[in-house]
């Protein structure tokens, strides 16, 4: 069992959650995740390392309620347990020295970029972070973002914070106003990814993306995660989940994404009239 020590409210969908684990604690590095089953019967929640601690052999991440289970993990607080953890999966991040670099992190995505940015700057690079967000109230992590890169660039949808529009749009005009970019590394919506990828290759800028892709077991053995990456299948979980970009079937992954939306929808349904306290404040249908 992993007790959570520390579990911080974000917006009403998301939160961070700090679980010991202590053996996961000591190994895990930035890009990496950790996969989560709540009790017997749960699914396997897969979650992107947002901070550790060795000495106090803690782990955080910061998830999104999307569905049943990512509901069900919302209704756990500090003292609950989780019943297994496993980690760390998938490859770390490519820390190098590459020269400037602009991270791009859309919703939910923006604390998958922070352990990395941080990480980034930290071997020498010069880090500039574009934050995307629906709207003001969705704006998450600013200080913490600010904190681990040289210039942090937000935008919001609706204009109302920071620049209108959206990290697409933040990351041409840098590239309009000839900034000199080595690498770009984006985490958030398959469709942000996609359009970051259609931005920098016409100038050749290396782009690597961090893929959420459906995955079960996280091991390699089930392939459920498999993604088309240069023509070649490559398994999100073993092989990745950071892939070069411009090499990347967005359209393949962003099906395969909604694979399960009829079961997941139905899933939820049932999870609401089994358990309403875990909607506080929703009447009727389930609201995704
Ligand atoms: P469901 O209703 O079952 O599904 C809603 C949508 O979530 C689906 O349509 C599908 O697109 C996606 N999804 C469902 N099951 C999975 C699954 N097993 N694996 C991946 N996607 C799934 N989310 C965060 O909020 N924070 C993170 O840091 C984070 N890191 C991730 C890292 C990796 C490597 C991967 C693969 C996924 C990550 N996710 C993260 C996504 C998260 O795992 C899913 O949102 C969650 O599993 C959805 O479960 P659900 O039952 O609540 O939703
Ligand atoms: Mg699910």
């Amino acid at each position: 069992m992993h007790k959570i020590i520390r579990k911080e409210r974000f917006t009403n969908d998301i939160s961070l959650m700090e679980v010991e684990a202590p053996f996961v604690a000591r190994k895990i590095k930035p890009g990496q995740f950790i996969v989560l089953r709540l009790h017997e019967n749960g699914e396997r929640i897969p979650l992107t390392m947002f901070e550790c601690n060795p000495e106090t052999g803690t782990v955080a991440f910061v998830f999104m309620k999307v569905g049943k289970s990512t509901y069900e993990l919302d209704t756990l607080g500090e003292g609950d347990s989780i019943l297994d953890i496993i980690g760390p999966m998938g490859k770390p991040a490519k820390i190098d020295t590459y020269g400037t670099v602009v991270c791009v992190g859309g919703g939910v995505g923006t604390p998958e970029v922070l352990p990395v940015a941080d990480a980034l700057r930290k071997a020498g690079n010069e880090v500039i972070i574009i934050a995307g967000y629906r709207t003001k109230n969705l704006v998450i992590l600013e200080d913490d973002l600010r904190a681990c890169c040289d210039e942090l660039k937000i935008c919001t949808d609706d204009g109302s914070y920071c620049t209108k529009g959206f990290t697409t749009t933040l990351l041409q005009e840098l590239i309009d106003s000839k900034q000199s970019i080595d690498l770009v590394h984006t985490v958030g919506p398959v469709i942000m990814m996609k359009l970051v990828c259609d931005i920098t290759r016409p100038h050749g800028i290396k782009t690597l993306v961090s893929l959420n892709p459906i995955m079960l077991d996280a091991t390699g053995m089930c392939g459920s995660c498999r993604v088309n990456v240069g023509g070649q299948m490559q398994l999100a979980c073993v092989d990745g989940p950071e892939f070069d970009g411009h090499e990347v079937d967005f359209d393949d992954l962003m099906n395969r994404l909604n694979m399960f939306k009829k079961e997941e929808q139905e899933a939820l349904e049932r999870y609401k009239k089994a358990h309403p306290e875990a909607f506080p404040g929703e009447k009727g249908e389930g609201k995704i």
